[in-house]
């Protein structure tokens, strides 16, 4: 295996947190239970394959229109409330998981080069610049912009064309089987996060840890090869 050299990153549940929207339910009056319970469900039908199948980050029309329909599930609870929900949940207002500033900016000091995949809807860079993480990001390739989705390993190929690596020098770093997943398709490697509390440190620098080991493996790995 070749030492690992560039990383891609996910953008939602990876190195960003959403806002919470039961915490919105509440505010408008549900009681916390129910909203805990709406939020998580509708939480869950946004990550089926099916609904990820449907092409939701292909355009911001189709952004807008899928994500209404899931959010339209706490419309019993609360009339209109839906549109505040998305409103709520645009891109602009998640936040950074604690560790993702940090690791972004070690990565960056060690000469390993950061491009973001993510299946969105909306430009990600003013989202990333605002939080001080843009200057550590070289490429973006967001589905909206590629009018494809991941898993298409095409995506992961053009981040690592625009960072000039190898699919097998790179890594990426995910929380999604089904999205993040197909970067393997593209002969990438991957880490898949487990979740984590809201807000809570995402466990990022397990990926300084990877590429550390894979770069010591590489070396042991030359030696033998390098003599023959
Ligand atoms: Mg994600």
């Amino acid at each position: 295996m070749a030492a690992l050299r560039a990383v891609l990153f996910d953008f939602g549940n990876t190195l960003f947190y959403s806002p919470d929207g039961a915490a919105i339910l509440v505010q408008a009056g549900v009681e916390p239970a129910t909203a805990d319970q709406v939020w998580t469900e509708i939480w869950a039908a946004a990550g089926t394959p099916e609904e990820m199948a449907k092409g939701r980050d292909l355009s911001p029309e189709n952004h807008r229109r899928m994500w209404m329909a899931l959010f339209s599930r706490a419309d019993v609870h609360v009339p209109g409330i839906s549109e505040r929900l998305y409103e709520t949940m645009t891109p602009e207002l998640w936040t950074p998981y604690p560790d993702a500033l940090p690791v972004l900016r070690r990565l960056h000091r060690r000469g390993v080069p950061v491009g973001v995949v993510s299946n969105v809807g909306h430009s990600l860079r003013p989202v990333f610049d605002r939080h001080g993480l843009g200057r550590y990001v070289s490429a973006y390739v967001q589905s909206y912009e590629e009018v494809l989705e991941k898993p298409a390993p095409e995506l992961f190929r053009t981040a690592c064309r625009l960072l000039q690596v190898e699919p097998s020098q790179t890594l990426m770093v995910g929380d999604s089987q089904i999205a993040d997943g197909g970067a393997v398709a593209a002969g990438l490697e991957v880490y898949l996060l487990p979740q984590v509390p809201r807000g809570a440190p995402r466990g990022l620098a397990r990926v300084l840890d990877l590429l550390k080991g894979s770069r010591a493996r590489g070396h042991r790995l030359a030696s033998p090869l390098s003599g023959r």
